[in-house]
């Protein structure tokens, strides 16, 4: 009951104040990330120097989750490196599978109170959206 409210409460104050949903205008790298079932249409655009990802924001519009998802992912991963931002989207992947250990989950700070997506297999794609365009991006650069 109180983790549900906990939810609500990042879900609701990511989507009244993103702080990554912006143009980003110095970005290197910029994928568009689509998820026809929902609706859910984003462009993530990341600014990488010397594998490191220096700043990042998206753009773009879906429903509370994809977006909460895309700006708690930004706020976790900039400043790391790509290999770190790849070890932390593979965690949140497998967090979504239900294949994460608690430890792991905890690594993700506020992204892990998307747990519980697990098991709603509807909004599943919502949440990963972000994600899976950021391992895309970074993997293909
Ligand atoms: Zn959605």
């Amino acid at each position: 009951m109180g983790h549900n409210t906990f939810y609500h409460e990042i879900l609701t104050d990511h989507n009244l104040h993103p702080g990554h949903k912006h143009e980003l205008e110095h970005a290197n790298l910029a994928l568009e990330g689509v998820n026809p079932s929902c609706g859910d249409d984003i462009w993530l655009k990341l600014l990488v120097e010397d594998g490191k990802i220096v700043s990042g924001a998206f753009t773009g519009d879906g429903c509370a989750i994809s977006q909460a998802s895309a700006d708690m992912m930004l706020d976790l991963v900039i400043g790391k490196t790509r290999e770190e931002a790849l070890r932390l989207s593979d965690i949140f992947l497998r967090m979504i599978q239900g294949k994460a250990s608690a430890e792991e989950v905890e690594e993700l700070e506020e992204a892990g109170v998307l747990q519980d997506i697990s098991h709603m297999p509807a909004r599943v794609k919502c949440a990963v959206l972000g994600w899976h365009t950021l391992e895309e991006m970074l993997k293909r650069d």
